[in-house]
């Protein structure tokens, strides 16, 4: 691989803050999406006191610090969703830069689109209990899209089998589970979400997902001794659960592989 150390130093700089100022904006996707506002021409003003906020107190992460997560005029309590989506996103994609290898390729750029995609999910399901169809239709056509691309790590048939697969097995599971209980487990927006993460990870990185989400879900469950008549978001956790893949798969299924002696 050629470049000197400076070269790489310089890279992880500039997807810090490439990745720092699209947070920003995924930031303002999280609080207007799920309200159906635009996000083109968003009006960046307090939303207690309305006033507009100043071009030097919208700088990433560094204004969360200063302002100490309040707002500069009114000192309403800013959420911590803008912080940590501004720090997660370059932090996540610098690790994807390391994981591909120090380089700029196809793959990168996108497992780059996921992670965003998958940021900006993860926040709305978490605080509206819904996945729009805005974000996780795209993503599906995405996917594929990326499937075809030369150099990519998931051809097509990969990409559609685990789209149509993990369509398929929540699609059955969330109809029985109605059936049986009478009450609804997985949402249409799960649905299609895992038909998204098919399209990225193949079937293999599906697999993964559903085992590791799940698996971290009942572990969640049962720590917060959650209320089984209060909604829970299952989307964050396939999300993780992709991530890890995405970031740590191929490690993850070496050591387990070693630990049972499975091959
Ligand atoms: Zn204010």
């Amino acid at each position: 691989m050629p470049g000197s150390p400076g070269i790489f130093i310089m890279y992880y700089l500039i997807i810090f803050i490439f990745g720092a100022v699209f947070g920003s904006f995924f930031n303002v996707c999280i609080s207007r999406i799920p309200n159906k506002k635009s996000v083109v021409f968003p009006d960046s003003s307090c939303p207690f006191c309305k006033t507009h906020i100043k071009p030097y107190h919208n700088i990433p992460i560094v204004s969360y610090i200063l302002l100490r997560g309040k707002c500069a005029y009114c000192g309403a309590k800013i959420n911590i969703h803008y912080f940590l989506v501004e720090l997660l996103t370059p932090v996540l994609l610098m690790l994807l830069f390391a994981s591909q290898n120090a380089q700029f390729s196809i793959v990168f750029f996108k497992y780059a689109i996921f992670i965003s995609f998958g940021l900006i999910i993860f926040f709305i399901d978490l605080y509206h209990y819904i996945i729009p169809d805005k974000l996780s239709l795209p993503l599906i056509v995405i996917g594929l899209i990326f499937s075809f691309l030369p150099n990519t790590d998931i051809g097509w048939m990969s990409a559609g089998i685990g789209a149509l697969s993990g369509f398929l097995l929540f699609l059955f599971t969330a109809l029985i589970f109605q059936k049986v209980t009478g009450k609804d487990s997985l949402g249409g927006g799960d649905i299609k979400l895992i038909a998204a993460i098919g399209a990225f990870l193949g079937i293999e990185g599906t697999l993964f997902t559903v085992l590791f989400s799940s698996l971290i879900a009942l572990t969640v469950l049962i720590i917060l001794k959650h209320d089984r008549k209060k909604h829970f978001p299952f989307g964050p956790f396939l999300i993780v659960g992709a991530l890890v893949y995405i970031l740590a798969g191929d490690t993850l299924i070496q050591l387990y592989l070693r630990l049972f002696d499975l091959y």
